[in-house]
């Protein structure tokens, strides 16, 4: 299927059913630079829809049906992205999610019919970066792809901001991405990671909503509070695990987060 912009008007569907047209000549609004995004979908017209809008914004890519063929794709190919359907057959996401996280570090990015927080949170402790709720706008899934995309070059460039960050019994490592509490290493998701180290650079100023998640996970992000919030919380209950006696991080109710430095 060529992503050229002449291409015949494709009918598709998406599971619930619509009838989607995709336009011909539609993007790249955000050029790609070929990197292999790996779409997990069990419904082909919704696989295939996915495929055609993601390769016509310059990404090259790879599908699986279930999570046996996740683990095939792995072997053959380093996939740079996963855009994962929680509801497969077999094993589900979450599965899916924690076989990844043990082989890989790249940006998950869930999409599920289910929508509802407990799904959600679920996905996010398991370790996925983002998720969408179907139906998906198109347009957003390529932004949400380009963004997580973009956080995974940005982690490595910058060696002004490579210096340990240490406070009481907390001591933060950028070069290595490591977390070490009082009695034992703190084991964070890359976006757990990026938001401890957001709040630790600048202890005691107030982060609105708004600003960690531009931060965190892109300048196209600022609405996305449930998202911020399931992230906030892991990051808690593991740095709560490690150093009981300590609070870092301090809620500001309806402005932001602070951190405390661990009084
Ligand atoms: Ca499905």
């Amino acid at each position: 299927m060529s992503p050229g912009s002449t291409g015949p008007r494709r009918p598709a569907h998406t599971p619930d059913g619509r009838r989607v047209v995709i336009p011909p000549g539609v993007g790249p609004a955000v050029p790609g630079r070929g990197e292999l995004v790996l779409i997990v979908e069990d419904e082909p017209e919704f696989r295939e829809l996915v495929e055609l809008w993601v390769g016509r914004h310059g990404w090259r890519t790879a599908t699986a049906a279930d999570g046996l063929e996740v683990m095939r794709r792995f072997e053959e190919e380093e996939p740079d992205l996963v855009l994962l359907d929680l509801n497969l057959p077999g094993m589900d996401g979450w599965e899916v999610t924690e076989w990844i996280r043990r082989v890989s570090t790249v940006p998950v990015l869930i999409v599920t019919a289910m929508g509802s927080e407990a799904d959600v949170v679920r996905g996010l402790v398991t370790g996925a970066d983002d998720y969408l709720t179907k139906p998906i706008r198109m347009p957003e899934l390529v932004a949400r792809i380009a963004a997580a995309l973009r956080r995974v070059k940005l982690a490595g460039v910058r060696p002004n901001e490579d210096e340990p960050i240490e406070h009481p019994g907390l001591r933060i490592e950028p070069s290595t991405h490591r977390v070490l509490g009082e009695a034992a290493e703190i084991h964070l998701t890359p976006t757990e990671f990026r938001l401890l180290v957001t709040l630790a650079r600048h202890p005691g100023v107030l982060r609105s909503h708004a600003e960690l998640l531009r931060g965190v996970w892109g300048p196209t992000y600022g609405e996305e509070t449930q998202l911020l919030r399931v992230t906030m919380r892991n990051l808690r209950t593991k740095l709560a695990t490690a150093a009981p006696s300590r609070t870092y991080i301090a809620t500001e109710y309806g402005l932001g987060y602070r951190f405390g430095a661990g009084t």
